[in-house]
């Protein structure tokens, strides 16, 4: 691991002051043989970046988003880097894409911060990794600050809008709808969503996509969201019912399809699930990795996160590799219900939970 050193000042400071001594002591735990940590801190610039690279794939380069977050302490980053880059590593290998998994993490700073000044020094420090890491947008990132960052590297697949048209969310949309249809058939031996319960927690870029696509396609669609207000307009204009997000638990639905925070099956919310089939476009939607065998011993199907979501990585990766989204559209059309099939007859005959079951089938690729 590489840390540049700290000078003096700012609020930086407060970041790595507070958590100092526990990090140090955690770092045996944290510097694990799985993963290639790189860290690069620019005091000037308020900037701490975390780069997890996960080593148990075959491929050299790696290759995940960037995600500017709030973290408690520098451990519990390079922890999130960790598990976000252990996830893509199995996303990459189950869209086939030449990638090890990694992930970037940015410490969000207490003060706003100059992005144009933020992105470039992130831009030249991806640059300086020499090609091992390739990263594109995540959660707290913007087009626009990928676009800065790619002014000062090439390591990047910054996907742009067409106007208004926000292509990586709408292709996750559809890889979740069709991941839904493959779910559909093996549970309810039907080929339409036609008539179907379906909520969707989570009306942002994704859930307004998916919301769209399902009506479309026939389906009773209900949407949550905190905000409620843009919720409400959204579900007047697209004629959708719409909820409190606090009452989700409370209705039946056959699916719900979390489209906004990780962490909605757990402990506490497992009893109130009322639904056939969970798939939706959040990562880490298991609180734990016990949940995956309590839905499947209460008979829910799961259909694994990091395979209904991976519309986003097939695009970003495609387009990395100077690929259209129609190439990743014709992926996803071709090949992303066989493969959730697949999943779901393996769980089925070795009666084991559906995450189990896939991590299973793509570890015997490595
Ligand atoms: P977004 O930020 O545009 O939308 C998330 C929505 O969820 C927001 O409208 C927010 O108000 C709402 N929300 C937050 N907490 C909620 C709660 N407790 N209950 C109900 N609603 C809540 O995000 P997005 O880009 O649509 O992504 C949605 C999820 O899918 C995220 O978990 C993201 O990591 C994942 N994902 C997104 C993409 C992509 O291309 N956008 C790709 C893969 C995975």
């Amino acid at each position: 691991m590489n840390i540049s050193p700290i000078k003096s000042t700012g609020s930086l400071e407060k970041i790595i002051r507070k958590d100092d001594k526990i990090f140090m002591e955690n770092i045996d735990v944290l510097l694990n043989h799985q993963y290639d940590i790189h860290m690069r801190i620019e005091p000037q610039e308020n900037l701490i970046a975390v780069v997890a690279i996960d080593k148990r794939s075959p491929h050299p380069t790696a290759f995940g988003g960037t995600r500017l977050s709030h973290y408690s302490s520098l451990s519990d980053g390079i922890k999130d880097a960790q598990k976000l880059a252990h996830a893509m590593t199995y996303k990459a290998l189950f869209a086939n894409l030449p990638f090890a998994g990694g992930k970037v993490v940015l410490f969000k700073p207490p003060h706003p911060i100059d992005r144009e000044s933020y992105f470039s020094t992130f831009g030249r420090y991806i640059e300086s990794l020499n090609g091992k890491m390739i990263t594109g947008c995540d959660s707290g990132v913007t087009q626009d600050d990928m676009r800065i960052t790619a002014m000062h590297t090439k390591f990047i697949s910054p996907v742009v809008n067409e106007g208004e048209f926000d292509g990586l969310s709408w292709i996750t949309a559809l890889g979740v709808r069709h991941s839904m249809i493959a779910g559909i058939k093996f549970k309810f031996n039907k080929n339409e969503i036609t008539g179907l319960r379906i909520l969707i927690q989570g009306i942002g870029k994704v859930g307004k996509f998916l919301a769209k696509h399902l009506k479309d396609h026939g389906a009773q669609v209900t949407i949550a969201d905190i905000n409620m207000k843009d919720a409400i307009q959204f579900a007047k204009k697209y004629d959708l019912e719409v909820i409190n997000p606090n009452h989700i638990f409370q209705r039946e639905y056959d699916i719900l399809s979390p489209c906004a925070i990780g962490g909605v099956v757990n402990n506490k919310t497992l009893s109130n699930l009322k639904c056939s089939i969970i798939c939706g476009a959040a990562n880490n939607v298991l609180a734990s990795p016990d949940m995956d065998e309590r839905l499947h011993r209460n008979g829910i199907l799961y259909i694994p996160d990091f395979a209904a979501n991976v519309g986003g990585a097939v695009f970003a990766g495609m387009n990395y590799l100077g690929k259209s989204l129609q190439c990743a559209e014709n992926w996803i059309k071709d090949n992303l219900q066989n493969k959730i099939t697949e999943i779901l007859q393996y769980s089925q005959k070795y009666n084991i939970p559906t995450e189990q079951s896939v991590k299973y089938l793509i570890e015997k690729q490595i």
